[in-house]
């Protein structure tokens, strides 16, 4: 009888299990979660469950009946700890092996460490674990000033929230904007004057060199330039970096995540890859990529247990990916990068405004900021692959449904 093993109960995770059973798969499936919860959801524990505003039940995929009614054996606070490629088994972290015909790696991309010689440090917080936004919460609310290393989209969504609950934060980022990495200059410039005007001290160019640490705390950053800022509370938000120990120990092909083709399967035949900790090739784009959002881990888990039982599926979803930080809603579709023209319709001093990328003409990507329709329609025209030409985005009075 067929064996399917899942590792990770993240969102890529849980989405394969549910398409397993939805395709009628009848065999045996076992997801192994080395966290002690079911699967459960991360956007909201830097956003609306970090504010409070959330229930911890609304963060869970599926009830807990939900697993047993579909067949599904999940193994809950439980690390694999080795996959013998020989007999086809997994070495677990209590002590059991379980067998598998066919195995999905969804194991994430946990945050990058500050290169530390101490541990344990008690006021300095990474942003990945329901665990970590409990923890996180009520330092957020306590007294003196908040730091917050990186101004990636998960620091500056924790500076909002901090800012919001009437903390003192200053975020330090080492590139000269804020998002450097992930969005055009008119999206940091608008995200710098937004943190600016909430009142955080944005610090841009600024360098971490050193830290005054007592009694298992950080006291105060030292900064490059000689500026010390004390502070109370440390979030690092320095980016992640995929899982991909026991894939790498297994001899399976890594390169900045999980190496697999386009139907998603590894370098080995009965093992696939999907979600943050995977690197795939996105004929979409003619490249290989690497993606953390959760549409992203959710079309490809689609994808992928519809391979895992046999089908030819090619992952090629349109990328999307969403921000909350105070009251802007940015929703980005497509990837930007390598365009070589961008237009903005509307005034970013309105905070509604969207940013329209061009490569050679064709559409690439949009960014829109508290601007649903734009976001609606770029949607719709990169899906359908209708192109809108630089002139037509840049005409305020042109109707973009005319394109339909
Ligand atoms: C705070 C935060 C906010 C975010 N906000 C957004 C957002 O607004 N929009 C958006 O699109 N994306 C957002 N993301 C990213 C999104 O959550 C991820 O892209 C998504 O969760 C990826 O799913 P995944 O299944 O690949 O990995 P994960 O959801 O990270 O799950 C991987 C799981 O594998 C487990 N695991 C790893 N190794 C083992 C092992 N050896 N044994 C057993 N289990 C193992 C891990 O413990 C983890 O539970 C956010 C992420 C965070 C942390």
């Amino acid at each position: 009888m067929e064996e399917i093993v899942v590792i990770g109960g993240g969102q890529a995770g849980a989405q394969a299990i549910i398409s397993l059973r939805q395709l009628g798969f009848e065999g045996k499936v076992t997801l192994i979660c080395g966290e002690k919860q079911l699967p459960y959801q991360r956007p909201p524990l830097s956003k609306a469950f970090l504010k409070g505003e959330l229930a911890e039940e609304r963060l869970y995929f599926r009830p807990s009946d939900f697993y047993d009614k579909q067949n599904v054996r999940v193994l809950t606070g439980v690390l694999a700890k080795k996959i013998d490629r020989e007999v086809q088994a997994i070495e677990l972290s209590n002590g059991e092996t379980v067998s598998y015909t066919k195995l999905l790696l969804a194991t994430g991309a946990p945050p990058r460490k500050l290169p530390f010689e101490h541990d344990n440090l008690t006021n300095v917080h990474y942003l990945r674990t329901l665990e970590d936004s409990e923890n996180l919460s009520p330092a957020l609310s306590s007294e003196g000033r908040v730091i917050v290393i990186g101004a990636g989209y998960i620091g500056l969504e924790v500076a909002a929230v901090a800012c919001a609950a009437g903390r003192e934060v200053t975020v330090l980022e080492l590139a000269d904007r804020v998002l450097a990495r992930v969005a055009s200059e008119p999206v940091s410039h608008f995200y710098q004057d937004l943190h600016k005007d909430a009142g955080v001290d944005l610090r841009l160019d600024s360098a971490v060199e050193s830290f005054d640490i007592d009694d298992n705390q950080i006291k105060s950053v030292k900064l490059t330039n000689g500026t010390v800022l004390e502070c109370a509370t440390v979030l690092v938000g320095i980016g992640a970096t995929p899982e991909t120990k026991l894939a790498e120990e297994a001899g399976l092909e890594i390169d900045n995540g999980i190496v697999v083709d386009e139907h998603t399967q590894t370098s080995v035949p009965n093992i696939w890859a999907a979600g943050d900790c995977s690197n795939f090739p996105y004929p979409r784009y003619g490249r290989r990529v690497r993606l953390e959002s959760v549409p992203n881990a959710i079309e490809q888990a689609k994808v992928t247990a519809a391979n895992m039982l046999g089908d030819k599926k090619v992952h090629n979803a349109l990328p999307w990916f969403w921000s909350d930080q105070y009251d802007v809603k940015l929703q980005t579709v497509g990837l930007m990068q390598g365009f070589d023209d961008l237009i903005l319709r509307g005034k970013p001093e309105n905070k509604s405004f969207s940013v329209w990328y061009f490569k050679e003409g064709k559409l690439l990507a949009v960014d829109a900021l508290n601007d649903a329709p734009s976001f609606m329609v770029a949607k719709k025209l990169l899906s359908t692959e209708t192109n809108i030409t630089p002139e037509q985005a840049k005409d305020t009075e042109f109707n973009l449904k005319l394109l339909f």
